[in-house]
């Protein structure tokens, strides 16, 4: 039967949509009106429905449409921000990948529970306030894009951030904070596939997020810096490209292949399709992972033709919007569209 490949107009849309057409299917998007001018210049979009708002994706008759389409919806960023982990389960159109993984990475305490059983060196948690002895990152459970985070060294500058964070009423009590062990080194993000059409990890490409303000902050000469409180904030703006040292390759396919593993047993299906392995390179090379993105990343759109490493797994460029395509061609080919959908 005849497939649409859709998804949320944001994030990675154009990617995604354009991989789908270039694999042979039809597209669909779905976008808040108010962002249609920008979508309606692309030709490999086939379908859209405009809605108010992303969360109108939860109203049955836009679903109804989305079914008598025979749409696969391809998750990403946008639906998490967008939906609670049980609005996201109740929608009842076919996902690509496993819908109920999403959950897992929205709740901080699933999520450490599968980083430890991939056996990913993690950074440490630190439990309370009077125990903060180094420099430490305090997050907001559930927070996005690195909004709100601050840095400490002591419980003194921990009172203050949070403080200010309750002046600002973006926390009402200590316990919606977490704190973590600031990991030195440089951040890079790891962007895998795993297929079970063909049991293989591929790993497709990595990236490092380009943040405001922090990356900004080296602009600044340090005598100027001093005279100004800044507080770094984490807000992606871009995602730069990378390559890795060639040694560290090793590294990288084991611990997808043990997040595959652990994401099989914790939670099955599994892991099919896009994920991402979000970390620190220490200096002696340790990768120190503090997230993980159980579908496609947007730090994937560097690499619409093809990245330093999906070439040399595939002919044509291949980015990981069509990479998805490919896999559910490959699953309707083989008859295997249960494993790649939930
Ligand atoms: P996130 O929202 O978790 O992706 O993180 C936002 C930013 O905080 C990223 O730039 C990370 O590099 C940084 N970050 C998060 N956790 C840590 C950590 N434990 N150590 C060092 N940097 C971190």
């Amino acid at each position: 039967m005849r497939k649409i490949i859709g998804t949320l107009g944001s994030h990675c849309s154009l990617q995604v949509l354009k991989g789908a057409k270039d694999e042979g299917f039809e597209t669909l998007l779905i976008t808040e009106k108010k962002r249609y001018h920008v979508y309606k210049r692309f030709g490999f979009i086939d379908h859209v429905i405009l809605v108010d708002k992303f969360r109108d994706i939860l109203e049955s008759d836009i679903q109804n449409r989305l079914n008598k389409l025979n749409c696969i919806l391809i998750p990403h960023g946008t639906l998490i921000s967008t939906l609670s982990s049980e609005e996201i389960e109740s929608i009842n159109v076919p996902f690509f990948g496993n819908k109920f993984i999403l959950r897992w990475e929205a709740d901080r305490n699933l999520k450490q529970k599968l980083m430890v059983e991939s056996k990913l060196q993690i950074p440490r948690t630190v439990k309370s306030k009077r125990e903060i002895n180094d420099l430490c990152i305090v997050k907001l459970h559930g927070a996005a894009g690195g909004k709100g985070y601050f840095l400490t060294s002591d419980q003194k500058g921990f009172e203050e951030g949070y403080n200010k964070l309750l002046n600002d009423n973006i926390v009402t009590d200590e316990n919606s904070l977490y704190i973590q062990e600031f990991v030195r080194g440089v951040p890079v993000y790891l962007h895998f596939f795993y297929s079970p059409i063909s049991g293989e990890i591929e790993f497709m490409g990595v990236d490092r997020r380009y943040e405001s303000d922090i990356d900004g902050i080296s602009r600044i000469p340090s005598k100027h810096q001093l005279n100004v409180p800044i507080e770094p904030t984490y807000n992606v703006v871009g995602n730069i490209p990378l390559v890795l040292r060639e040694s560290l390759l090793e590294g990288v396919y084991e611990m997808g292949e043990n997040f595959v593993l652990a994401s099989e047993k914790l939670v099955p299906p599994g892991i099919p399709g896009p994920f991402c392995l979000e970390g620190v390179y220490t200096k002696d090379a340790r990768f120190i992972t503090f997230e993980f993105s159980a579908r496609i990343v947007a730090g994937t759109n560097l690499y619409v033709s093809g990245s330093q490493y999906s070439d040399f797994l595939f002919q044509n460029g291949m980015s990981m919007g069509r990479r998805i395509a490919l896999e559910i061609k490959n699953a309707l080919k083989n008859r295997k569209l249960e494993a790649v959908l939930t």
